[in-house]
């Protein structure tokens, strides 16, 4: 028997399972009035959007106070149409894939056009179509079909990681390839509620979170357990294939906090064609073989800014890891000895009083280094010579 024909079967248990189960306290899923939606019942969807991007590349917990955080500085899609992209950058701060709050603040002008000024509060002049949403850069059909299914419970079928991993074992698929994944989606349509399909769709996400895990799927506590074939026949775990792990290098970095005269640090302004493009941070760069780190940063200043510093005493250094690589900071003090600085590899630079770095938005590796430089700073050591 095919699945397909099980479909009225497994989703009275996923239903009945996520009723219980079910992860209904997630804030952009609920009523402004902390409600539940009903079936049928629509919720704002500018909430769910910004959700649903923050959590691509991201887990819940951590994006959860970054979005009530967001909510209270841009509450409505006017709000951040109006605002600026440093505003928004220094929201997204520590969040990571800074490209996705550039996206996020662009589309919000693109929204505004495709809705029509005078109608973004009504919810249902908003975009109910994945095509329309996928207008939008930086949303695929899967952060499509959770607004979608979330925001106004019409049924957009969605193949996140969990729910892939899901429907890969009901099905014992081991493949990833192409057609593989267009039979998950497939799927993802086919056993998709019509009824319900917001809390089928959650329901789906929270018990690959909380039961078909990765490494240690709960079998014996799962809604699905008759349906699945890896279950039934075979090892769930070795479903699907996994990827190889990429082997991640360490590459170490030189950085220097160049201090002026009157107590003032030298930030610099990311490339907008680089990674982190417009997010700001403390000059510095990669350390060469057979190149201690002092020269490092003595070379890269030289460089990147054209000037030359006195590499003082050490600050901190620490480990950062990224997805696909992880550095090693060593950051040092350094007092300018000559030249004026002009931002050479970057597109702005500034001379900022220390406490007034929290105004701009860092990557997470720098705001490290300015929570020590504020903690050596209060310990009375004015700067470098000071
Ligand atoms: Fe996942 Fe086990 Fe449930 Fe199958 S029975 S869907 S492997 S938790």
């Amino acid at each position: 028997m095919y699945l397909s024909d099980s479909s009225d079967a497994i989703q009275i248990h996923l239903l009945d399972w996520f009723d219980t189960n079910g992860r209904h306290w997630i804030p952009w899923k609920l009523h402004q009035n902390g409600t539940l939606a009903k079936p049928g019942q629509r919720i704002s969807p500018y909430g769910i959007w910004i959700a649903e991007v923050m959590l691509q590349q991201t887990k819940l917990q951590v994006v959860l106070p970054y979005w009530r955080n967001w909510m209270k500085s841009f509450p409505t899609l006017n709000d951040l149409a109006k605002s600026e992209e440093h505003d928004v950058l220094l929201q997204w701060q520590g969040l990571g894939y800074y490209s996705r709050a550039k996206r996020i603040f662009y589309s919000s002008k693109l929204l505004i056009n495709l809705i029509g000024k005078n109608h973004i509060f009504d919810i249902s002049c908003w975009p109910t179509e994945v095509s329309q949403w996928m207008l939008l850069p930086g949303i695929g059909r899967t952060t499509a079909g959770s607004i979608i299914s979330s925001a106004f419970d019409l049924p957009a079928p969605i193949l996140d990681g969990n729910v892939k991993r899901i429907f890969s074992r009901l099905i014992a698929n081991y493949e990833t390839t192409t057609k593989a994944q267009k039979k998950l989606w497939e799927l993802s349509f086919t056993l998709l509620s019509k009824d319900r399909p917001r809390d089928f769709n959650q329901a789906l996400m929270d018990l690959g979170t909380k039961v078909c895990t990765p490494q240690k799927p709960s079998c014996s506590f799962c809604p699905l357990q008759n349906f699945c074939d890896a279950y039934i026949n075979y090892n769930p775990i070795d479903f699907p294939k996994k990827e190889m792990k990429k082997i991640i290098s360490l590459q170490k970095i030189g950085i220097g906090i160049v201090f002026n005269n009157i107590g003032e640090v030298l930030i610099d302004q990311r490339l907008e064609s680089s990674s982190m493009g417009g997010m700001w941070e403390f000059p510095g760069g990669k350390k060469m073989p057979d190149e201690s780190i002092k020269g490092t940063i003595k070379r890269e200043l030289k460089e990147e800014l054209g000037i030359i510093v006195k590499v003082g005493e050490k600050l901190l250094s620490f480990e950062h890891a990224y997805t696909h690589k992880k550095l090693y900071f060593t950051v040092h003090l350094c007092e300018l000895v000559s030249g004026e600085p002009k931002p050479l590899a970057s597109q702005k630079l500034l001379w900022v009083s220390p406490e007034n770095l929290i105004d701009f938005p860092f990557p997470a590796a720098n705001t490290k280094i300015i929570s020590e430089l504020h903690q050596y700073l209060s310990n009375g050591k004015k700067t470098l010579n000071h």
